[in-house]
């Protein structure tokens, strides 16, 4: 709906409010330079209620006159024409108030903040100007008249606007711009233009929500633009869920639009709600004990702590989480260990077992081709070891068994690698060995083994092995995996036929050579 459609159906809305009598006939009568004080007092004499209020307000702090008011005239010519127009009418909208009953628009709390906001607004201007704090103090008591009409006369794209407003970043005034064609701002100023309001209610209503829009050289109507403006922020630091955020803009535009430093700001904010509650029984108007900005400060920022701790606590046990599960990672890393190891690993002797030898045979093969080295293997199994076990019974036999692969593992290189072949059998890769080196280190290990006393709780035993050595070097010979083992076994038997306790290497030219 564009902006005039929506004026239109404002304007012809039954639910539009209607001012009281005196109200209306007061803002024709006022904007007449001509009319008397008596004839205003005559006027307002005629609504009894409204009298009443007005010299119950002449009476109070608020006014704090030296003397005591009793009848309207002099209540009239004490206060002045404009400022008992703007009290007649604060009287008037606070007393209607109650005679609208809206699911939508909370009423109540629509004249709680709109008392709020003209009570600071009159703070805000007694330290600039101490002349009409009445006239201030209705303007930002109807800043947000518009938003009342709107509410009525379009109750469902007011609710859609409610529920826009509380995860939607942007002003009010740019989604109700959105969802009902018009903003309350502009609604305001119509609508209280077409009451027949002066300039200095109209132009505060119109530009609240953007007071730098206001280009006319009127200082008197920008000063009071501006004051409204910033009356808005302290009903925002009392009403809103974001008290600091309007707090801090308060300061900021307040130093920024009228100069004021911290004192003023302090003084200000200190009195608000005292004054708030103390102008609202002026009014007979319901408020319940509002509370000073600086608690409302205090909480809030206990809350934003109180999130931020529990930010901490929960980034806490996010740590220990992490931690649990990389303990978690770490158990499952060692128990893979484990478990490759029980895969590769022979029981008994704690070598290699022959799956993970023949695995390992492959791989240096493939890397003596690729690389040109030779790689050597040594089978070596232990003499005459069945009768050892029926000498000592089978656990020696075992404990012989471990004690050598522990002798054998000290005198080898680390790169190599040394693996149980079956039973009393073992076997070596001895990774780029040529065969001469490959015949030396064998020929250490026998004596090693040879000369080795190998000592358990109840005896010591002595034991040979015999050894066949078989190199494959790759410029001269290549051999297919098994061909190479059984070289090297063809090697050992020949070991074993020559006595045992003996090496015997088996060349690529087929020639025995033996040592030991
Ligand atoms: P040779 O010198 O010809 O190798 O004679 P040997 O007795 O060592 O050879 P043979 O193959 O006849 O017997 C091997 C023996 O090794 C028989 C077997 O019980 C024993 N043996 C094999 N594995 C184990 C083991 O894990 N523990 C024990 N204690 N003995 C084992
Ligand atoms: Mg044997
Ligand atoms: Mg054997």
């Amino acid at each position: 709906m564009a902006n005039r459609e929506v004026l239109k159906t404002v304007l012809d809305s039954p639910s539009l409010p209607t001012l009281p009598t005196v109200a209306s006939k007061l803002i024709s009568i006022t904007s007449n330079p001509e009319t008397s004080m008596a004839e205003i007092a005559h006027l307002i004499s005629k609504d009894i209620a409204i009298s009443a209020k007005i010299l119950k307000i002449a009476n109070s702090s608020f006014y704090s006159f030296s003397s005591k008011i009793s009848t309207v005239h002099q209540a009239v010519s004490n206060i002045g024409k404009n400022a008992i127009r703007s009290l007649v009418l604060s009287v008037s909208f606070l007393t209607i108030k109650t005679n609208y009953k809206n699911e939508v628009f909370d009423y109540e709390k629509h004249w709680q903040k709109s008392l709020s906001a003209a009570v600071a607004a009159k703070l805000i201007m007694a330290e600039i100007d101490k002349t009409d704090p009445e006239e201030i103090f209705i303007a930002a008591l109807l800043q947000d008249i518009g938003g009342l009409i709107l509410a009525r006369a379009f109750p469902q794209q007011y609710e859609q606007t409610l529920i826009a407003l509380t995860d939607d970043k942007r002003d009010i005034i740019e989604i109700e711009r959105r969802i009902i064609g018009a903003d309350h701002a502009l609604i305001g100023y119509e609508v209280t233009r077409n009451w027949g309001f002066p300039a200095e209610l109209l132009v505060p209503i119109q530009f609240h929500h953007n007071p730098e829009s206001y280009k006319e050289g009127n200082n008197k109507l920008r000063t009071a633009t501006n004051v409204v403006y910033l009356s808005g922020m302290i009903t925002n630091i009392l009403f809103s869920n974001k008290p600091q955020d309007y707090h801090q803009q308060f300061l900021e535009k307040s130093g920024k639009m009228l100069g004021f430093d911290n004192t003023v700001i302090n003084r200000i904010l200190r009195k608000v709600h005292t004054e708030i509650a103390e102008v609202a029984s002026f009014f007979d108007f319901q408020i319940q004990n509002p509370k000073p900005v600086e608690e409302i400060l205090q909480e809030a920022n206990i809350a934003l702590s109180l999130i931020n701790l529990s930010y901490e606590q929960m980034n806490k046990e996010l740590i220990a989480a992490k931690m649990e599960l990389q303990k978690l990672a770490n158990d499952l890393e060692e128990k893979n260990k484990r478990l490759e190891k029980l895969a590769n690993i022979d029981g008994l002797t704690d070598v290699y077992n022959h799956r993970y030898f023949q695995n390992f045979l492959e791989t240096e093969i493939r890397r003596s081709l690729r690389k040109k080295t030779s790689v050597s293997l040594v089978l070596f199994d232990v003499d005459h070891f069945k009768k050892f076990n029926d000498s000592y019974g089978h656990p020696a036999g075992d404990f012989i068994l471990k004690e050598l692969c522990k002798l054998v593992k000290k005198n080898l290189r680390d790169y190599d690698l040394i693996a149980r072949y079956g039973g009393e059998e073992f076997i070596l890769v001895l990774v780029e060995t040529a065969a001469e080196d490959a015949a030396e280190i064998t020929e250490k290990l026998r004596e090693v083994i040879a000369s080795h006393i190998f000592i358990d709780d109840i005896n010591e035993y002595k034991v040979t092995a015999s050894f066949g050595v078989a190199t494959m070097s790759p410029a001269k010979d290549e051999f297919k995996q098994g061909d190479f083992i059984d070289f090297a076994d063809k090697a050992l038997y020949e070991s074993k036929k020559k006595g045992r306790n003996k090496i015997t290497a088996y060349t690529h030219k087929k020639r025995w050579f033996g040592k030991g």
